[in-house]
């Protein structure tokens, strides 16, 4: 059995470490317990020791541990169909992963049904690398503007990206760097619903070097729940 709660002391020392190295507050930075593949109990073990967020990247998983598991905040970080929203939109606090505008706008929708306000984050890639994952700097442009133009039912709150992996994490500082710098560029638009808190990532293997680039919301979960097994 994972030792769940001293894999958390064990994080959290070394968000410390990480944000005292570059002067900046461990409470800023929010860890995201990653639970994919986890069950509610372990889940809870996890609240118990004082985790107050819980990432999950499939629909499925949300609806089916959301009952079991303790009051939480629940992100949803994965790839998301437009046709599934409607399933954890009155679950989920923050959607991580926004890259297109039909997705938008189905957010917006369901969200207007439920009276709510949804928040988001844009995933992007970076300007520096290839990769197969987020949109592109112009394309984040537009569709910021396109959701702000119409989805009066969401709030973007920043931005979340996923590194290429690397053996070396350090080798992918580079790409963190010119996410945050995105960041700092799309934050500083003025309107009532752009209200940029959260830079989304790092994970497990990489989030030391993504909290020294800029990171303030780390996503993490085998480093806590130990290596995932999909075929249990
Ligand atoms: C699984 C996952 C994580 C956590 O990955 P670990 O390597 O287990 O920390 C973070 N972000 C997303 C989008 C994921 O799907």
């Amino acid at each position: 059995m994972e030792d769940i709660r001293g894999n958390l002391n064990k994080i959290n020392e070394e968000i410390k470490l990480c944000a005292e190295r570059c002067s900046r507050n461990a409470e800023d930075v929010l860890l995201c317990a990653v639970s994919k593949t986890r069950t509610p109990e372990e889940i809870n073990i996890a609240i118990d020791a004082g985790v107050t967020d819980i990432g999950e990247n499939k629909v499925q998983e949300i609806m089916d541990k959301f009952d079991a598991v303790k009051p939480v905040k629940w992100h949803m970080i994965g790839h998301l169909q437009t046709n599934k929203v409607k399933y954890i939109i009155d679950k989920v606090s923050m959607i991580h992963s926004v890259d297109s505008y039909k997705l938008a706008a189905e957010i917006n929708k369901r969200a207007a049904q439920h009276g709510l306000v949804m928040d988001i984050l844009l995933q992007v890639n970076s300007a520096e690398e290839e990769s197969k994952f987020g949109i592109t700097t112009d394309e984040t442009e537009k569709l910021i503007k396109e959701i702000l133009d119409t989805c009066e039912n969401i709030r973007i709150r920043g931005l979340m990206c996923i590194a290429p992996y690397a053996d070396d994490p350090e080798d992918i500082k580079v790409y963190f760097e010119d996410v945050k710098k995105q960041y700092d560029e799309f934050g500083k638009i003025d309107h009532p619903r752009l209200d940029f808190k959260y830079l989304s990532m790092g994970m497990s293997h990489d989030f030391p070097v993504a909290i020294e680039a800029g990171s303030n919301l780390v996503r993490v979960g085998s480093a806590i729940f130990g290596e995932r097994n999909y075929n249990k």
